[in-house]
């Protein structure tokens, strides 16, 4: 009888010590239209987010499926709030636990304004929503009408809490994920993905990145990019993604490391964790498909703006960089000599689309 009583007792204190472990934990919720499948699968593809990253915070999600345009599988409406530049830089100083976080830390611009190259503002100096880049010190001269687009992060709900900015365990919505109601979905991952259908778990990872943060503030000036535009003081929707978007010339003459390239144009936009010294991997520049992804149809990562049918979604290493600088933590920090590549190879054959909900 002793002998089990000591069994029984380390059991519990193993239950215990399980069940006290910090975790990124969803919380999905039907808004009414999802399939029970479609439930089962988003609670897995959680599960592929939460495998790599250990915040103590709760994302409270809501599942739709609706009728989408054609060729759009899915798109995700998340919540935003505004914090300013000083407290997010030490939000990120604080969280800072990985290489990548400590270099993308040590190279986020001093004091509580940021430069950036900018365009298509109302009062750009080049013409009413000129496409030629200008930038914008938040300092005042020039198309700068104001600081606050220079000092102000928009941060979806989810991010917020892993920065320890926002209640971690809120019980507010953090985003609205709705999926196409078309039988376009294979769900089940373990006899492969059928050669005429997405991999929903995959699909669902890359909805799930946008809720998380993995979005540009980018999108919002393309889509008031027409005259008469907004003056850059209007456009206060630089994201933490956004702090690490450079291009040459975003440090080049005129910028310097730190300054960010938040122009909607065509010029090439990289994901750097050095103040734009290295390129890591492009971002999509919005031609064709919305800045809020990498550039498409290089295998980047879950983040890819299209997928293809009968292809299995993977996570990538880039993917994991990105979520680790704008502030989650890795259940175990990579070594940087192992890393590797994503080779997923996309042809785009559906898109993602991924709209913005603006807490007020
Ligand atoms: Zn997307």
């Amino acid at each position: 009888m002793v002998h089990l009583t000591r069994v029984a007792a380390t059991l519990i204190i193993l239950v215990l010590g399980v069940s006290t472990a910090p975790a990124l934990t969803f919380n999905f919720t039907n808004q009414g239209g999802a399939t029970p499948q479609m439930m089962a699968g988003v609670a897995q593809a959680g599960a592929l987010w939460s495998a790599h990253f250990h915040d103590a915070i709760t994302v409270n999600i809501r599942i739709h499926a609706a009728a989408l345009p054609l060729g759009v599988i899915g798109h995700t409406d998340s919540f935003f709030d505004p914090y300013s530049y000083t407290n997010v830089r030490g939000a990120l100083v604080s969280d800072r636990l990985s290489t990548d976080d400590l270099s993308s830390s040590n190279n986020l611009q001093a004091g509580s304004t940021f430069s950036m190259l900018i365009n298509r503002t109302a009062n750009n100096p080049n013409g009413v929503v000129s496409a030629t880049p200008y930038f914008d010190t938040g300092l005042g001269g020039p198309g700068q009408a104001g600081p606050e687009n220079n000092n102000t992060v928009r941060i979806t709900s989810a991010n917020a809490k892993a920065l320890g900015l926002y209640p971690a365990h809120s019980a507010g919505l953090d985003a609205t994920i709705t999926f196409s109601n078309q039988n376009i979905f294979d769900f089940d991952r373990s006899n492969g993905i059928n050669a005429a259908q997405i991999d929903f778990l995959g699909a669902t990872a890359h909805e799930l990145g946008h809720a998380l943060g993995f979005i540009s503030g980018v999108d919002t000036l393309a889509g008031n990019g027409n005259a008469p535009g907004l003056n850059d003081n209007q456009l206060r929707f630089l994201t933490p993604l956004d702090l690490f978007r450079f291009s040459t010339r975003s440090i080049g003459a005129g910028g310097g490391l730190g300054v960010n390239d938040w122009t909607a144009d065509d010029t090439t936009k990289y994901f750097s964790v050095d103040g734009g010294s290295t390129s890591i991997v492009p971002f999509s520049t919005g031609a064709i498909y919305e800045e809020s992804h990498w550039k498409n149809n290089l295998g980047i990562g879950i983040m890819n703006p299209t997928v293809s049918v009968g292809t299995l979604l993977q996570i990538s290493d880039n993917d994991l960089r990105a979520f680790d600088v704008i502030g989650y933590d890795f259940v175990t920090l990579p070594e940087p000599s192992t890393r590797l590549l994503s080779a997923v190879g996309l042809i785009g054959v559906a898109l993602f689309a991924c709209g913005k909900l603006w807490r007020a």
